[in-house]
């Protein structure tokens, strides 16, 4: 068996959030993947590499074993479903809201008091049709990959159910947040089989994360 453990992250927050978790380990990633063009960087511990994929990849790699663990955002989890990962510990990191919005002058709640078919643009399409569901409001949903914030200001939907935290995004494009549907962090996710097979290697880093990211809460 491999002493090799190999961990999924994406870069940008969730990088540069994990690296203070990956140093109460003792582990430094010795390559910044903002400067390097390789996917795969070197850690000051041998045994462990460190894989650069799109942040919604995440559970794809460690559902599959081509990575042992990884760090995925709620959201993520939620929309690939967690099949083949264990997910042991809430990192507290990447911290933001699952919300709806909507353009300053629409009137959401008149809007579903009145049964309206609501049209929403999204990228977390599972997450928002259970939410609606759950409220018995009948929506369109219309997916999309990206900035979200533009489809209602040029007529591709009435409302977005995107990320917030700060709101300024929303701000600079004259949206307002009309419902908060769940509070989302990034979690660790570790392969089922490695949890078996390379327990000894991930056992200590695990302890360590859950350590350092309970300080965080
Ligand atoms: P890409 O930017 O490649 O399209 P992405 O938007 O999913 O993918 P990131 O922007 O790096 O990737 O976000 C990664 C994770 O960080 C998200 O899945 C979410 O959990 C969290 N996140 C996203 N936006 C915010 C935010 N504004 N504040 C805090 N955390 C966020
Ligand atoms: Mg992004």
């Amino acid at each position: 068996m491999s002493r090799q453990l190999t961990l999924a992250l994406s870069k940008g927050r969730i990088f540069e959030e994990t690296l203070p978790l990956l140093q109460a380990a003792g582990i430094t990633v010795t390559e910044d993947p903002e400067r390097s063009r390789k996917l795969i960087l070197p850690t000051s511990d041998a045994d462990i590499r460190v894989i650069i994929v799109r942040a919604s990849d995440v559970p794809t790699y460690v559902q599959y074993g081509a990575a042992d663990f990884g760090v995925a955002g709620k959201d993520v989890l939620l929309e690939h479903g967690g099949e083949g990962l264990y997910q042991p510990i809430d990192l507290n990191i990447a911290k933001c809201r699952l919300s709806v919005a909507v353009p300053a002058g629409f009137n959401y709640a008149n809007a579903v008091r009145q049964g309206a078919r609501l049209r929403v643009a999204t990228k977390y399409v599972n997450c928002a049709r259970e939410h609606f569901a759950s409220k018995g409001v009948h929506v369109d949903l219309i997916k999309l990959y990206g900035s979200m914030e533009l489809a209602p200001l040029v007529g591709l939907s009435d409302a977005i159910v995107d990320l917030i935290s700060t709101g300024s995004t929303l701000r600079a494009n004259n949206l307002v947040e009309v419902e908060h549907i769940m509070d989302i962090s990034s979690r660790l996710v570790v392969n089922q089989a490695a949890l078996k097979l390379k327990r000894e290697r991930l056992q200590p880093i695990l302890q360590a994360f859950e350590a350092a990211s309970s300080t965080m809460a």
